[in-house]
């Protein structure tokens, strides 16, 4: 029983900065360093190392870009073969990091707002009992319609609403379960306690929700009728925190998927995401699949 992500894939470029540009200067950067990411490709590795079997549903361009990104998939474990080829140029993110860690990103996501998923075959290697695992980078409607065919079709469909986009009008369906960050789930809810968050977010969508509250932990529903707990985060020395929630939510997918049930695979997700705030970049931050059965099994044992 596959997970199957449905989102964008999309090149890094990361430019280390003393500081930032003044408007119509240039600079010099310190280093620089191209590297794999996008939360859909995150989020299908952190599944894939957290023991799921993954399928990654993307559009990649065509120009020599796209040739590195099937690369990076394949050399991190995960499979070309759900990538739809558009006549766009791949999706990239340029990244300036300053001296005190601050960052500025401006992508371009020609790709991702053109994939139509319907279209790449996603649904028809779907089956009743996998899981179907999107975010917020495709357009509300492709979103919406694979959520709904994902549901028609008994998976176990997972939405991380984020970015939220166009999107802070409300969630595009039900999701079984939903995953938002604080500030996701106040503009989504309108709400600023994270248990209300949970609920709000559990009520509409008739699911489970997730609150994560970065190095504060997260606040968790399994269910519309139960009580919203608080979980404290798995302590760590925070090196780089990105790519922590995508380590979370991918994780939390492919454990509820291979069985486990809310509480102990909501733990695994911290777990992970833990180790992947120690760790720089987004694309495989996260525990690799050896350090994670390690762990994970001696934590059943
Ligand atoms: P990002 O967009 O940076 O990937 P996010 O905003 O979606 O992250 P966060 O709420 O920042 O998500 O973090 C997700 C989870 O990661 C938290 O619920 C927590 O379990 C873990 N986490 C985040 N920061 C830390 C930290 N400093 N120490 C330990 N765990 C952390």
């Amino acid at each position: 029983m596959p997970v199957h992500v449905v989102g964008n894939v999309c090149l890094d470029t990361t430019f280390r900065l003393a500081r930032f540009p003044e408007p119509g200067e240039t600079l010099n950067a310190i280093d620089c360093s191209v590297a794999l990411g996008g939360k859909g490709a995150n989020q299908a590795l952190a599944a894939w190392r957290a023991d799921a079997e993954v399928h990654l549903w993307s559009a990649i361009g065509s120009d020599a870009e796209a040739t590195l990104v099937r690369r990076g998939l394949v050399e991190a474990g995960l499979s070309d073969h759900g990538l739809t080829v558009l006549p766009l140029p791949t999706d990239r993110s340029a990244i300036l990091v300053d001296a005190g860690g601050e960052n500025q990103i401006v992508s371009a996501v020609a790709c991702a707002r053109a994939f139509d998923p319907a279209a790449s075959g996603w649904l028809a290697a779907a089956r009743p009992g996998d899981a179907l695992v999107l975010q917020g980078n495709l357009t509300p409607a492709a979103t919406r319609a694979a959520l709904e065919a994902g549901r028609a079709l008994g998976l176990l469909t997972v939405l991380n609403a984020s970015p939220l986009g166009e999107r802070a009008d409300g969630l595009p369906g039900a999701p079984a379960v939903t995953v938002v960050n604080r500030g996701e789930g106040e503009a989504l809810t309108g709400q600023r306690d994270p248990g209300r968050i949970a609920e709000r977010l559990a009520r509409t969508s008739g699911g489970a929700a997730v609150v994560t509250l970065g190095a504060d932990g997260y606040v968790a529903l399994r269910d519309h009728a139960a009580a919203p707990r608080f979980h404290p985060a798995v302590p760590a020395k925070a090196l780089d925190t990105s790519g922590a929630g995508d380590v979370f939510c991918g994780t939390l997918a492919a454990r509820l998927l291979l069985g486990d049930a809310f509480e102990p695979a909501l733990h695994l997700a911290a777990r992970a995401a833990a180790v992947a705030v120690t760790r720089a970049g987004t694309f495989g931050c996260g525990p690799s699949r050896d350090e994670f059965h390690a762990w994970h099994t001696r934590e059943s044992a």
